[in-house]
């Protein structure tokens, strides 16, 4: 097992966090404000392969091994995790599926724009009725010509207001009481296919998540992603995958945390003294460090095991689950050594504990991740 990065995983965090520093960490702060999506900063981020992190070099993407993927989304969100999260999930449920599971035509004719930045992917599976348990979405498919009729609502689109092609989980029509489910690619421009307004997010507010509406949306068979019915099993192992990203994202907040919180405990002096010299400043540091890197090495772990038959399903549950709460136990105890200055903008660390929240509950919840941690304990 793999405990130190190699040197060409060492090079990418110091590439990636150069960057991230200069350009991500400036934008992060405007895109929470305004609630707007940096089309400049994506742009920039495309030049340097963002869009298409484990995408072979051939259609234009940087070819990384899951850790190195892991690297570079830990250090985008530690300067920006709306940005963060846009990469995540455009590289771990969009491409990652396409890769995984689209024929050579697909791969043609999607990989190429998706990998370079060109075309921003979504991944739909959650609607109203249909969160937690996606085995009960509503959205359904009818073979229709050559193609299939696409209607339904989905909603919490991540990268959605930007996106030119979708991932869509249906159920096939006419399948009967044992339902079958199938996933489409579907570009945004298919006659049919509407985009409601943003969402007034809590944090990640500059990612532009909206819902999308299917209404008589034709598509192709062409666009049909790893064969009928077998829309479930492209889900559960694509967010197997991409669960590691959204642990790779708590990490990167987590480590923000407690960059900041040491700077400031350095500097706030109480008492004649910095705070940092209080026992009780130096246990809340001693214990998110302790657990950022605890943390980091099951993302490792996770991001190591990635694609092997077996075992990953639980790793990448474990990484997610502990990850995510990490960064919100960081996030607290930094708003906690700021006092009253962290619980106003004029310090990032309210930003941060409102970006964490949202990963204990997106790509499935905290508990979520328990039963499918537990399912494999119990062999089940
Ligand atoms: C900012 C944001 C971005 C998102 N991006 C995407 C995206 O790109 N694509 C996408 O498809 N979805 C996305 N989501 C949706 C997200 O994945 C869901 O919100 C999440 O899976 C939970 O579903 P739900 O909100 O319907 O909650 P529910 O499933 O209704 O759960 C409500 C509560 O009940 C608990 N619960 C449910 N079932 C059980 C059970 N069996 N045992 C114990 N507790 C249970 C849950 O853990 C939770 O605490 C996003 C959400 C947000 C907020």
């Amino acid at each position: 097992m793999q405990l130190d990065p190699t040197m060409k995983q060492a090079v990418i965090r110091r590439t990636v966090r150069r960057f991230a520093q200069h350009r991500l960490a400036p934008a992060a702060v405007e895109m929470d404000t305004t609630g707007l999506f940096s089309v400049e900063t994506a742009e920039q981020m495309g030049g340097l392969q963002y869009f298409g992190l484990e995408a072979p070099d051939e259609y234009g993407g940087a070819g990384l091994d899951p850790i190195s993927y892991a690297i570079v989304i830990e250090e985008v969100s530690r300067a920006n995790a709306a940005m963060g999260l846009c990469i995540a999930v455009h590289n771990g449920v969009a491409v990652y599926p396409l890769i995984n599971f689209g024929n050579e035509e697909q791969i043609g004719r999607f990989l190429r724009p998706m990998a370079t930045g060109e075309s921003i992917g979504t991944f739909c599976l959650t609607e109203p009725n249909a969160g937690s348990d996606p085995s009960s979405l509503e959205t359904s498919a009818d073979r229709s010509g050559n193609g299939y009729l696409l209607n339904g609502n989905k909603v919490f689109v991540t990268n959605g207001g930007i996106s030119k092609i979708n991932l869509i989980f249906a159920a096939m029509s006419g399948s009967g009481t044992k339902r079958t489910f199938s996933v489409f690619l579907v570009e945004s421009s298919r006659d049919g296919l509407r985009k409601g307004p943003q969402e007034e997010l809590m944090g990640m507010r500059g990612n532009p998540v909206c819902p999308i509406s299917l209404h008589d949306c034709w598509v192709p068979e062409e666009n049909l992603l790893g064969g009928e019915g077998r829309g479930l099993k492209v889900a559960l192992e694509t967010l197997n995958g991409g669960r590691i990203g959204i642990a790779a994202q708590s990490l990167g907040i987590a480590q923000a945390c407690l960059d900041v919180s040491l700077k400031y405990a350095g500097e706030r002096r109480q008492f004649g003294r910095t705070i940092s010299s209080f026992g009780a400043i130096q246990n809340m540091l001693a214990d998110v460090a302790t657990r950022v890197e605890a943390a980091r090495l099951l993302t490792y772990r996770a991001a190591g095991l990635k694609g092997s038959p077996g075992g990953s399903a639980a790793y990448s549950a474990m990484a997610k689950l502990n990850a995510s709460e990490t960064a919100v136990e960081a996030s607290r105890v930094a708003v906690q050594i700021h006092g009253g200055y962290g619980y106003t903008k004029a310090y990032p660390v309210e930003r941060y504990y409102r970006d964490a929240k949202v990963c204990e509950i997106y790509e499935g919840t905290s508990e979520v991740q328990r039963m499918v941690i537990a399912r494999s304990l119990l062999g089940r």
